[in-house]
């Protein structure tokens, strides 16, 4: 069973949320919850949590991300964080391209590009999200659509490099709405992201690339998302500010 072959991945994305004694204090709930997760734990936290979120999973397999990184190493880039800052606050995963930055902050396909690649060059492992809006949906373009955000994604990207790829496929009607796509829904697109991975590395990198789904994944609804065989793990908003419901989450994938 190619599942097998791809180590589930849970990541909280929390978004514009928490201090860092906030994050300090959420990480601690989630530590023992979490202990005996056989699946990858990753907590995204905004930039500025970062050094104490580090320091709460210090000595834990919970692995700190960030939500974004820019291309360049360092220069003239107002407000921007770049990938050699975080890897030396600690952090081993980074979320590229997420619909909130794609709509709100202007980010194309070709920066979204940009920033995988300059996160990959520093070592850190990527949480590349895609994902159509609903009015695509509508328009019967998903298919094309998600394949061609995977393709200028990794653009440039190595055999090697992917290793450290994980693609989320978050239909942005999705999130945050509390409306899920179904099970089916979602594991047709991620089949779909993985063909698209086999057309431009072969299908044996297909077949190990882990692929999460994200989407107003909760407590009640991700057994059944994680046991689609297409999805490898989750990527998750809202539920992942609660430490319950993220461990809930945990678990289920760590059955699925
Ligand atoms: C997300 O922001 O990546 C996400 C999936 O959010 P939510 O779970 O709240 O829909």
């Amino acid at each position: 069973m190619n599942k097998q072959l791809r180590k589930a991945v849970i990541a909280g994305n929390w978004k514009m949320n928490n201090t860092p004694a906030e994050a300090a204090h959420l990480i601690e709930e989630i530590r023992p919850l979490v202990a005996n997760a056989s699946c990858d734990v990753v907590v995204c936290v905004p930039f500025i949590d970062l050094h104490a979120a580090a320091k709460a999973a210090q000595g834990t397999t919970i692995r700190i991300g960030a939500q974004n990184c820019h291309w360049a190493q360092n220069g003239a880039f107002t407000g921007e964080i770049s990938a050699p800052m975080l890897r030396a606050a600690g952090v081993t995963h980074v979320i590229i391209g997420h619909s909130e930055r794609r709509t709100y902050f202007g980010e194309t396909n070709g920066t979204v590009n940009r920033r995988v690649r300059a996160a990959l060059d520093e070592g850190l492992n990527v949480i590349l999200c895609v994902g159509e809006s609903s009015e695509q949906r509508r328009q019967g373009v998903t298919d094309e659509l998600v394949a061609m955000q995977v393709k200028i994604a990794l653009d440039g990207v190595t055999e090697a490099e992917l290793q450290r790829v994980i693609i989320a496929y978050e239909p942005i009607w999705a999130i945050g709405t509390g409306k899920t796509a179904t099970a089916q829904q979602a594991n047709a697109v991620c089949a779909v992201i993985r063909g698209a991975v086999a057309a431009l590395y072969g299908t044996d990198c297909a077949n190990k690339i882990t692929i999460q789904y994200g989407g107003s994944m909760n407590a009640q609804n991700a057994a059944e998302l994680l046991s689609q065989p297409d999805i490898d793990g989750g990527l998750i908003g809202g539920a992942s500010l609660k430490a319950p419901d993220f461990a809930a989450i945990v678990t289920a994938a760590d059955k699925g």
